[in-house]
């Protein structure tokens, strides 16, 4: 705290990430992060870029992953928004489309950046309760609202929620914009992006991080309405006309064009989440059903913080929220099959 922070920084709540410890080589199941590589056409269209026009700036537009992302869902590129991780994505959605007057709407158990983006763009919000079983009940959103977000699968719970019940939401909710977080959604849910065209009052947002293996690269989009769109680019435009570099745009737009490598790195994260939760089920621990690429597990006995430290002291990184409802859980991504099987073997010997 100084006196030269202005009134807002000394507020101010920030985000905090996901442990990148440096210490020592971590089994890393704490971030979400791909387990498998990209398609060496990323690589290869990464390396393309690295020659004497890194001296240029890169396309402000970003069109070639603009493109990309319109060949992937059969979407307009003018229904596109692409910019510098989802994050970034989301910090200018809560400024540019998430009216002040009423609250803005997120669940109390999802992602940790909704209210810290809130703080920052002093917004109301009101967090809606997740019911006793931790799923999403759309219906509970039916009031007055500055704008709704949620993640479908939710995080860190796991849990989706169908397109029939988005879209329900969306016809009732005319007035504010619906923001649906696709962060996960290629690890078994369904996306909403064919409702777009139907609905100018929902946007979805997805990122390059997860499903696509590029969390290092920093890439992700939002899809909507082309009038939702601009307002995006207005925000973007008086803050950094030039989000995503040569390399970053090149990278990611190859990496849509892939479907081999995407299809099948999601569909062994699936099937390896699938064994990892029969295996903890037989450990005793209580597992939601996931369609993402982690698992929500809370130990039979004993206590989860504890375990989050027995394995970290072990070399095996899995995340812990110290939060009421959270704190009897564990989150784990899901990894390579090595990775699950060390991870177990270390439960085993902790609580089998
Ligand atoms: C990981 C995650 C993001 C952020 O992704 P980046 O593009 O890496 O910033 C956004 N929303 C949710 C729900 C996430 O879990």
């Amino acid at each position: 705290m100084s006196k030269y922070w202005n009134p807002l920084v000394q507020k101010l709540e920030p985000y905090t990430p996901g442990e990148q410890p440096k210490d020592q080589r971590y089994v890393k199941l704490n971030t979400n992060e791909c387990p498998y590589p990209p398609a060496p056409e990323v690589f290869e269209a990464i390396t393309e870029e690295l020659d004497e026009s890194l001296r240029l700036y890169p396309d402000p537009n970003g069109d070639i992953l603009k493109q990309a992302v319109e060949d992937f869902y059969g979407l307009p590129s003018k229904y596109v928004f692409v910019s510098n991780s989802s994050d970034d994505v989301l910090a200018h959605v809560f400024h540019a489309l998430f009216q002040s007057d009423k609250p803005v709407l997120f669940p109390d158990i999802s992602y940790s950046f909704y209210p810290v983006y809130a703080n920052l763009y002093q917004l109301k919000t009101e967090q809606i309760p997740l019911r006793e079983d931790f799923s999403l009940v759309l219906e509970d959103y039916h009031k007055p609202n500055g704008g709704i977000i949620f993640p479908n699968p939710n995080a860190p719970t796991g849990l989706a929620v169908t397109t029939a019940q988005i879209e329900s939401l969306v016809k009732v909710n005319t007035e504010s914009v619906v923001v649906v977080d696709e962060a996960y959604v290629d690890f078994g849910a369904e996306t909403v992006v064919p409702l777009l065209t139907q609905y100018p009052n929902l946007l979805v947002v997805q990122t390059l991080s997860k499903s696509r293996s590029l969390a290092g690269l920093r890439v992700g989009f939002a899809m909507g309405h082309p009038d939702l769109i601009e307002a995006l680019e207005r925000v973007k435009n008086s803050f950094n006309s030039y989000p995503l570099g040569r390399m970053e745009l090149a990278g990611a737009a190859a990496a849509l064009k892939d479907r081999t490598h995407f299809k099948a790195n999601c569909a062994k994260i699936m099937s390896t989440r699938e064994q990892v939760t029969k295996n903890l089920q037989r450990l005793g621990f209580t597992v939601l059903p996931s369609s993402a690429n982690f698992v929500f597990a809370a130990p039979a006995q004993g206590n989860a913080e504890e375990l989050y430290l027995a394995l970290k002291q072990r070399g095996v990184l899995v995340r812990f929220f110290k939060k009421p409802r959270l704190e009897r859980f564990l989150r784990i991504t899901i990894g390579t099959d090595r990775d699950m099987a060390i991870l177990l073997d270390h439960l085993f010997e902790l609580v089998g």
